[in-house]
């Protein structure tokens, strides 16, 4: 499965660890983050925003299996693109958009 980053929290890491590190870097060690650090923002699927969405319930439900072994929930689906999920997840699996927020409960 596909990872989405924030990229702007990304580099703002980058550059805490290299001004933590700074004295014991060498130059080419530091030329080769920086150009590392270029090609992410260049990239053309950068998105300095990751959208924001929330879980929501669709009403419809889930099960499986019998007996003992039976599970169930519903079905959430992503406010954004409509994707369905059997659970919350931290992102959706089609869009990417970032779940980890204030969720509808
Ligand atoms: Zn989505």
């Amino acid at each position: 499965m596909d990872k989405q980053i924030d990229l702007n929290s990304f580099i703002e890491r980058v550059n805490i660890v290299i001004g933590f590190a700074d004295g014991d870097l060498s130059e080419d060690f530091k030329n080769g983050v920086e150009f590392a650090v270029d090609m992410m923002k260049s990239h053309p699927q950068a998105d300095p925003k990751i959208r924001k969405g929330i879980w929501k319930e669709t009403g419809e439900y889930w099960s499986e299996g019998c007996g003992m072994g039976e599970s169930y929930g519903c079905y959430y689906a992503c406010n954004l693109c409509g994707y369905i999920m059997r659970y919350k997840t931290p992102f959706c699996s089609n869009c990417g958009a970032d779940m980890r927020g204030e969720q509808d409960e």
